[in-house]
């Protein structure tokens, strides 16, 4: 009798395609060209050069029919929005903040909590730093410290919640420079600069513990929660039946606040905001909101924004959404292992991370390993990714020396329903050609630098 085959059961995205955008192969005599002009900085690239675009997931996601119909009503009033009205029940619904303030993005929200929140000489622990944070965190007077466990600093380290939060190293912080000088503890899901590693939900509520323990508050970086959330529900006990909604309310429960970057998880194209339980806050970012960004009511953004932002909020706690989103970048990570490719383990939700120090030994880190990986990748096949290595992490203020951190890697980010999975293999066919020519490969020395937030503009040349 002939033995009965086991099908291997696929699963495909929950949506298809009902518009397309052309994009356009290049030859590699071209693109070294192009590389060379933006001075080896994919920042700098032209975008209609750009074959598959894996820079940054964004605001450069696909929105839906019904987000889409949404920007269709949008009520462009100066003042009092029924789109504003409808996003601020949303963000109640589904977030479970009472207060909310929209800003043009999610830097805009950064910059008014910090102002708000940080005196000079204070100190915000957080689970790794992320680029814009920090700098709005500096440029309150505040210090930074990471409290994020060492497993995070580890690449090949398969941890399942790499962006835990080190309860050690957050006490020994107030221990040192005590309750009063650290306003709050920030907490972002998945960490980004880790690879896109989650933090747990019991971290969480240790965390929150700790802090109610010493009167610290606790603000959320909601960028990403869902992925978070997604993850939560994939590897943590007791959440396998509990709906991507609900672990995200849950997650929010513990928080005092926090700030969203709408180009991520809402799935939109621009649009932030922040959401709070403190009527004090709120009042304070209602008012500086003014200043920087536009009347409380659209905090720079148009009336439609705010409409496809609520729409996004339905659409990203769906779990067939979540899991294609979160799929694809776990496929991607499958396929790169077959040819061996060095990469963060394990893979996170919005990206693979490669490895550049692994990647490319022979280059030291102040050669820029990762910078130019990703220079080597576009060139290959048109594919642009980006730094995220000592380039991004700048300068120490005081000792003006670049800060080097252990991570040296390059980002591959997934923008939301935008590529199909043939694209995927386009991409990781690049790397493993790449990886196969390694050696080869000759480092970077920088001829212009920024003095913030520096992998945005800075200028390379080959060694
Ligand atoms: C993108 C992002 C930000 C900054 O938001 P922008 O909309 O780019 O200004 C902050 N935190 C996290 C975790 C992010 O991913």
């Amino acid at each position: 009798m002939a033995k009965k085959k086991v099908i291997r059961r696929s699963w495909a995205e929950p949506f298809k395609i009902k518009v397309v955008e052309p994009i356009r192969m290049t030859t590699r005599e071209y693109r070294e060209k192009a590389m060379k002009k933006a001075g080896y900085n994919t920042f700098l690239l032209k975008s209609e050069d750009v074959y598959i675009d894996l820079l940054t997931d964004s605001g450069t996601n696909a929105m839906s029919d019904y987000q889409w119909a949404g920007m269709m009503i949008g009520d462009e009033a100066y003042a009092g929005s029924k789109n504003f009205y409808y996003l601020w029940d949303n963000v109640k619904k589904y977030y479970g903040m009472p207060y909310f303030v929209p800003t043009h993005q999610g830097r805009a929200a950064e910059h008014l909590i910090s102002k708000i929140l940080i005196k000079p000489g204070d100190y915000i622990p957080g689970n790794m730093y992320f680029t814009t944070t920090k700098l709005h965190q500096e440029l309150a007077g505040g210090t930074f410290v990471d409290v994020i466990i060492d497993e995070a600093h580890d690449p090949a380290n398969a941890h399942p919640f790499k962006g835990n939060v080190d309860l050690n190293k957050l006490e020994n912080l107030i221990k040192k420079v005590g309750a009063k000088k650290i306003p709050y503890v920030s907490m972002a899901g998945p960490v980004n600069m880790a690879g896109g590693q989650p933090f747990s939900m019991a971290n969480l509520k240790a965390v929150r513990e700790l802090t109610k323990k010493h009167g610290i508050k606790l603000w959320f970086d909601a960028t990403r929660a869902c992925e978070n959330a997604y993850f939560i529900k994939e590897r943590e006990k007791g959440y396998k039946k509990k709906t991507i909604a609900a672990i995200l309310k849950e997650m929010c429960s513990y928080f005092d606040g926090l700030w969203v970057s709408a180009k991520k998880d809402l799935m939109v194209n621009i649009g932030g905001f922040i959401a709070t339980r403190s009527k004090k806050v709120f009042e304070a970012a209602r008012n500086l909101v003014v200043v920087y960004e536009g009347l409380h009511t659209y905090g720079g953004l148009a009336g439609r924004d705010m409409e496809a932002m609520a729409r996004g909020i339905e659409e990203m706690v769906l779990y067939d959404n979540i899991k294609a989103r979160v799929g694809q970048v776990e496929y991607a990570g499958r396929r790169l292992t077959e040819f061996g490719v060095p990469f963060v383990q394990p893979v996170g939700g919005h990206a693979i991370f490669l490895d550049a120090k692994a990647f490319l030994p022979h280059i030291p880190q102040n050669e820029f390993p990762a910078q130019t990986l990703a220079a080597e990748i576009y060139i290959d096949s048109g594919v642009r990714s980006m730094e995220r290595g000592v380039v991004s992490a700048g300068r120490d203020p005081k000792t003006g020396d670049h800060h080097y951190p252990k991570l040296e890697l390059v980002r591959l980010t997934l923008p939301r329903r935008v590529y199909t999975q043939a694209h995927i293999d386009v991409t990781v066919e690049s790397i493993a050609s790449v990886y196969e020519e390694r050696k080869k490969i000759k480092g970077l020395k920088m001829v212009y630098e920024p003095k913030y937030l520096r992998f945005f503009q800075a200028r390379f040349e080959r060694l």
